[in-house]
């Protein structure tokens, strides 16, 4: 960082739940989180690049990326943001955590691109990206630690993905939890202890409903959903039980009914979760307790 200006803040870039987009609605899942001065972006929805630049992220200073699990939703767009912050200039290596299988992903990204890799590295005298670019796949327990910088995984409960992880950012005295995509768990209250935010998945059971009567594969979906996810209810029970200074809900479902707002989010919210609130929408900033600048522009 700069001129002695440390901001720390989370941006809920990406706030829906699944991969399809609609004209004027939310996009899907990916956030940055700026902490200890680095750069961390954790999932790689689509529109993770374009709302990192929206978020005055300059691509050379990608850093960190991790990738809860291997749903589209959260990498559909991690290749393309690769790529993209090498054509702006990226010339440091960045590191990938992700699930088993996040390596693959990698390398044939690198194949369906190897035309343009190729061209640029000779025409343009480009590094060449596949050596920038470090894999770490990663299972539950620790994940990262290092400079101050510790981040931990727990599996979550995901069906029928097994390899979904909840995640811990911890630095300087100031910690971030991510649930991940999950059913109610509850180990996530103990893995969440008393974070200066959790970051929770959540579904709105009426708005669910509605979707499902409008969906030609209902049943099916109801199914998945209720199996998979968590209602907002059980988002803030585990922040209660957690102890956390304030919950993010994020991850929505509904996230574009025109007839859910916020103050539905709230009400289901609110039978289990007394604290401080976000419901997350795109860009939405929210700027980290403990954070050695004295302000930000924005508090969520
Ligand atoms: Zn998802
Ligand atoms: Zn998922």
């Amino acid at each position: 960082m700069s001129a002695g200006k440390v901001v720390e803040r989370l941006v809920l870039l990406g706030s829906k739940g699944g991969p399809a987009i609609r004209p004027g609605g939310p996009w899907p899942s990916s956030s940055l989180l700026e902490i200890g001065g680095r750069t961390i972006v954790v999932d790689c929805g689509l529109g993770v690049t374009r709302a990192l630049t929206d978020a005055g992220i300059s691509l050379k200073a990608l850093d960190l990326v991790f990738v809860t699990h291997l749903h589209s939703d959260h990498v559909l767009e991690l290749g393309p943001l690769i790529h993209t912050a090498w054509t702006a200039g990226l010339a440091t290596p960045v590191t990938v955590y992700g699930p088993p299988g996040t390596g693959r992903y990698w390398r044939h990204f690198c194949e369906t691109m190897e035309f343009d890799i190729d061209i640029r590295i000779v025409d343009e005298g480009r590094p060449d990206i596949r050596g920038l670019v470090s894999v770490e796949e990663f299972g539950e327990g620790s994940v990262v630690e290092e400079g101050g910088l510790t981040v931990t995984a727990l599996r979550v409960d995901h069906p029928p993905v097994t390899d979904c992880f909840a995640l811990r950012f911890e630095h300087g005295g100031t910690s971030v939890a991510f649930s991940a995509d999950t059913a109610f768990f509850p180990p996530l209250a103990e893995f969440a202890r008393s974070a200066d935010i959790l970051v929770h998945e959540a579904m709105l059971e009426e708005g669910v409903e509605r979707l499902v009567a409008r969906t030609g594969n209902g049943a099916r979906l109801r199914e998945h959903l209720f199996a998979s996810h968590s209602l907002a209810e059980e988002a803030g029970r585990i922040a209660s039980d957690a102890g956390v200074k304030r919950l993010v809900l994020n991850h929505l479902i509904p996230a574009d009914d025109p007839a859910i707002g916020d103050a539905d989010w709230v009400a289901a919210v609110r039978k289990t979760w007394p604290g401080d609130l976000t419901i997350a929408r795109d860009g939405l900033v929210v700027q980290l307790s403990g954070a050695k600048a004295a302000r930000g522009e924005e508090t969520a």
